[in-house]
């Protein structure tokens, strides 16, 4: 049978039975870890090819070992709430591959974290960070610890806690964290008190820090803005701009609120945000003036979404919902891990939507980027979309090593400088026969190609 298939079919047959039978091993030996074994098919499917091809990487079982993190650290983080009574929660840090430079990757503080959450995150960070052309290795950590409905108090003790036990394992030539979901300015300020404290050293080993001591300029903005800039590489392939566009933006949080920005002050039309409780859509669009309310309603007052409705006029909150059935140009997801399946992708695609940009990790499911890809829709992964955080978190490691500060403007420049650089990657590794760019095998091919030569050149370890 398989004799008689043309040659390009056999092809995808072949390095599909591939894919199948390295996942089943992956599967039997990390079974449990879903959203880890969905990450490392998509990543495999892309990178098949190329290590059935290349002796090197195939006897040098480079895909079996970037698999397995070079170490896992779990620990107990026990803390007192207001009312005295004694609080359990798991700390994790996952350092998933140090092959190009020192660990780096960020915290999440969420009820979802587990161990196979971190370690989708931690393989997607390894091949984000190669990208970004920084030599940074790939880590994430976390708790599920949920800082919501917690005190100032509270959210203090847990950070303290939390990092009597991280602090004696990172450092800025070792492990570098930064924030996630669930850890913003106030929780890293936290961490890096009690660092400071127990480590006795006023060092790099964090980052997305304040301003006033040691932080960058544009860290709180990057992922955002990256996105933003991300996809304006894209649209610029087919002469598009954002200008003009209809933007739905999921999430509330630190990424959607300055993708948000981004968007408004490009001249796009940014018409929803969200949050785990729902959505609101707001067709007049929401200008920077409303965009300043969000930004105060969740980092200050730590309110829910759905008070937008009830502030602004003619705003529809839609409780449960995502945003993806409502019309628009340009989708940025912001929130988190699949949050669009198959249905909201092909809802998008029906209602026109041309762009698809990813500021939050991992949000669309396997089954909906197929949708995208087969749509010719312009699909920009989160591994390369949304690594303006990592790569600002880069330049802030390197002005603290110098001890000095860039200013905003040379910061935004080196930003747009790397997006560009890392669109420019994915077109070389994802341009396809009918000259489409498969953005998502662009961004796989790319990052593993310099993490796995590294890997060969340091030996069978
Ligand atoms: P924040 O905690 O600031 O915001 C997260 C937002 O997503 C909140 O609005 C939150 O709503 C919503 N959300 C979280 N979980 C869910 C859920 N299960 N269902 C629906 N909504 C949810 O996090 P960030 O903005 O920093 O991160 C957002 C995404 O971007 C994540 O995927 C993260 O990994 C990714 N990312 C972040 C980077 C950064 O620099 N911060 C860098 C690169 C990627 P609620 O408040 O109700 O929980």
């Amino acid at each position: 049978m398989a004799e008689s298939m043309p040659t390009a079919v056999k092809d995808v047959c072949d390095v599909d039975m591939l894919v199948n039978s390295f996942m089943e091993r992956m599967i039997t030996q990390s079974p449990g870890e879903r959203e880890f074994h969905q990450a490392v098919r998509e990543v495999a499917k892309s990178v098949m090819p190329i290590v059935r091809e290349n002796p090197a990487y195939r006897d040098g079982k480079v895909l079996e070992r970037l698999v397995v993190p070079d170490r896992v650290l779990i620990f107990r983080v026990t803390w007192v709430d207001d009312h005295g009574e004694i609080q359990v929660n798991r700390g994790y840090r996952v350092r998933m591959n140090g092959a190009i430079g020192p660990y780096k990757g960020g915290l999440r503080f969420h009820p979802s974290v587990n161990l196979g959450v971190l370690k989708f995150l931690a393989f997607e960070q390894v091949l984000k960070n190669s990208l970004t052309t920084l030599p940074l290795g790939g880590a994430k950590g976390g708790s599920d610890f949920d800082p919501k409905g917690r005190s100032e108090g509270e959210v203090m003790r847990f950070c303290q806690s939390f990092m009597s036990e991280l602090f004696r394992h990172i450092g800025p030539d070792v492990d570098v964290p930064a924030g996630d979901i669930g850890v913003g300015e106030r929780e890293i300020g936290y961490l890096f008190g009690q660092y400071r404290r127990l480590s006795n050293c006023f060092h790099g080993a964090i980052t997305g820090k304040s301003l006033n001591w040691g932080g960058s300029h544009l860290r709180l903005e990057a992922t955002g803005y990256g996105a933003v800039y991300f996809a304006q590489e894209m649209l610029a392939t087919k002469d598009e701009s954002v200008e003009g566009k209809i933007a739905a933006v999921s999430g509330a949080g630190n990424v959607a609120q300055y993708t948000a920005e981004k968007l408004i002050t490009l001249g796009a039309k940014v018409i929803t945000l969200s949050d785990s409780g729902g959505t609101i859509v707001d067709r007049e669009g929401i200008d920077l003036e409303k965009l300043t309310w969000v930004i105060e309603l969740k980092n200050k007052r730590r309110g829910r979404i759905s008070e937008y409705a009830q502030h602004f006029q003619g705003v529809e909150y839609m409780a449960g919902k995502r945003p993806w059935s409502i019309p628009c140009d340009l989708a940025f997801p912001s929130a988190t891990q699949n949050e669009i399946n198959e249905d909201d992708a092909r809802q998008l695609v029906q209602n026109g939507c041309c762009c698809v940009c990813e500021g939050s990790n991992m949000p669309t499911t396997e089954a909906a980027v197929d949708v995208f890809l087969n749509a010719r829709v312009l699909y920009g992964p989160g591994k390369a979309a949304n690594a303006g955080g990592v790569a600002v978190s880069g330049l802030e490691m390197n002005q603290n090593t110098g001890c000095m500060r860039r200013s905003r403007q040379e910061v935004d420049d080196q930003l747009r400088g790397i997006m560009r650089s890392i669109h420019e990657n994915c077109v070389k590794y994802g341009r396809q026969d009918d000259s489409f760019v498969d953005y998502s095998r662009g961004a796989n091919v790319a990052g593993f190609i310099k993490v796995a030569d590294a890997m060969l050149q340091q030996g069978a370890i």
